[in-house]
């Protein structure tokens, strides 16, 4: 069976239920397994598999003490008629390229992929130590991370859970998505501070051992990440990489076999690093294209082996991708280091104690083997959305639109498909994208909707237009110093 450890030592041992319960080491490092990779997943038989099938067999590769019926209803539950395409992640033509849309969930995020299926996974947790211990998640967001995790832990047995994201940084429509959550053990709070910092007192939080132990003696609450430093929520990435693959196969674009490129827009280094994960397991993956927006702190790093955290913090119009330390990113340096938890472990206090490590050279070579990387601004982003509709037909979010204009800088190899990771809704950021697009946005973000649907002719997710109308449930807002309380508080009430 698989065991996962920390990246930073491999003295733990844990199975992926342990992992994916626990969330994160003690040591502060992410959990991995050493196994990835010694089973490959058969990409001959790909083709016109349903995308719960190509779950099913990802998920038991990764998932290995999960059986085979828990993993079936998980994915059942998780893939079923909340999506508003069967295919879950459908593959479509875009322009000479593709686009595959993660956003067909409930709450229109790609996040939603992971998020559906992870409290399903974590309820099949704790069957050992059935003492009616509870997991609350506490979650920071910088957009659409919190309302994805609401969605998929509404009440969802034995669990709770608390969202903070910076007040006044996130989008309308993405605060109403979360205020409005419904559901008996949901708490939503804003925080007077941006995505870091709120990220970084999330982190506290769960660091902070006599919190734990009064939470655990006095509710019976162990605190929990829906992050995606939570192996529960990596590993479901990795199955779209594959369905795109079998959607590819079918569409007869390429032949078993074949390399394709994926562009991914990235943040905290999740969904690219789940690529990475499907070329362990076999996936013919050539490139994984890192695409920021104009906090390029990946950029800089895949391009000088210097990650530094440092700089100013830009609030861009991709706000899912305003993030300095991607924490996804210390997964993939322990599996290019030749999974080396020692230097990971340097490499870290180097970047809590300077703000900054560097790779070395050799290091950096391996990476960039795979990862290429580009970066836009966000007057690229605006003209990336106006020439995507204009050559293609096809609206696209500011976050899908870095991708976008890293794709278009590149060259491309007519050898090798590339597919461009869209990782929200248009719907979700109306108002920019009329703005790009030359389209009336002096209404509310409602309206903006609106006009999006009638000048470009594709429908409003009902789900983002029924806001309008939703009953807001909370309008709490904390300093950062008081998020900890505000966590007692919501455990107190679970
Ligand atoms: C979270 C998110 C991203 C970044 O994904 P990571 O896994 O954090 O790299 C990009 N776009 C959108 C819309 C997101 O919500």
């Amino acid at each position: 069976m698989s065991t996962f450890h920390s990246t930073r030592s491999s003295n733990e041992e844990l199975t992926s239920k342990q992992a994916i319960r626990k969330g994160i080491a003690d040591d502060g490092g992410l959990f991995v397994t050493d196994s990835l990779g010694e089973t490959k997943i058969d990409i001959a038989d790909l083709a016109g598999k349903t995308y719960q099938q190509i779950a099913l067999r990802v998920l038991s590769v990764l998932l290995d003490d999960y059986s085979e019926e828990e993993l079936k209803q998980c994915i059942d539950e998780a893939y079923g008629s909340q999506w508003s395409d069967e295919r879950i992640t459908p593959v479509k033509p875009l322009g000479s390229d593709f686009v595959m849309e993660l956003f067909n969930g409930p709450t229109c995020a790609f996040k939603d992929v992971a998020l559906q299926i992870l409290p399903r996974l974590m309820a099949r947790t704790n069957e050992e130590d059935g003492d009616g211990e509870k997991i609350m998640i506490v979650t920071a967001t910088s957009g659409d991370t919190g309302k994805a995790a609401l969605a998929g832990f509404a009440d969802a047995p034995g669990t709770g859970i608390t969202v903070f994201y910076p007040q006044g940084r996130v989008s309308r429509v993405q605060e109403l998505q979360m205020t409005t959550q419904k559901g008996s053990n949901v708490h939503v709070c804003a925080v007077e501070g941006n995505f870091d910092d709120a990220q970084s007192a999330v982190k506290e939080i769960f660091a902070d051992k006599d919190l734990a132990e009064r939470l655990q003696r006095e509710h019976k609450v162990r605190l929990s990440s829906a992050n995606s430093i939570n192996v529960g929520r990596l590993v479901p990435q990795v199955v779209y990489y594959f369905s795109a693959y079998a959607q590819l196969l079918e569409q007869q674009v390429i032949n078993v076999g074949d390399p394709v490129d994926f562009v991914v827009p990235t943040g905290n280094f999740g969904d690219v690093l789940a690529g990475y994960y499907a070329k362990m397991l076999g996936l013919p993956v050539r490139q994984l294209v890192v695409a920021s927006d104009k906090n390029n702190v990946l950029f800089d790093f895949l391009t000088t082996g210097t990650y530094n955290r440092q700089r100013p913090f830009y609030e861009t119009i991709s706000p899912s991708m305003d993030i300095l330390i991607s924490s996804n990113l210390e997964r993939m340096l322990y599996y290019m280091s030749e999974r080396d938890p020692r230097m990971i472990t340097y490499l870290m206090n180097d970047l809590n104690e300077w703000g900054a490590y560097e790779v070395p050279p050799e290091l950096l070579r391996e990476i960039r083997k795979v990862f290429a990387t580009g970066w836009a601004d966000e007057d690229q982003v605006r003209e990336m959305i106006a020439d995507c509709w204009n050559n293609n037909h096809y609206v696209i979010d500011p976050h899908t639109a870095c991708g976008y204009f890293v794709m278009q800088q590149m060259p491309a190899d007519p050898q090798v498909p590339r597919v461009l990771l869209s990782t929200a809704s248009p719907y979700k950021f109306p108002r920019v994208v009329n703005e790009a697009l030359g389209l009336d946005s002096d209404g509310t973000d409602f309206e903006c909707m609106d006009e999006l649907s009638r000048k470009s002719g594709t429908p409003i997710p009902p789900m983002l237009r029924d806001l309008e109308n939703a009953e807001v449930r909370f309008r709490d807002c904390v300093e950062v110093p008081g998020m900890n309380q505000y966590v007692e508080e919501c455990a107190d009430k679970l």
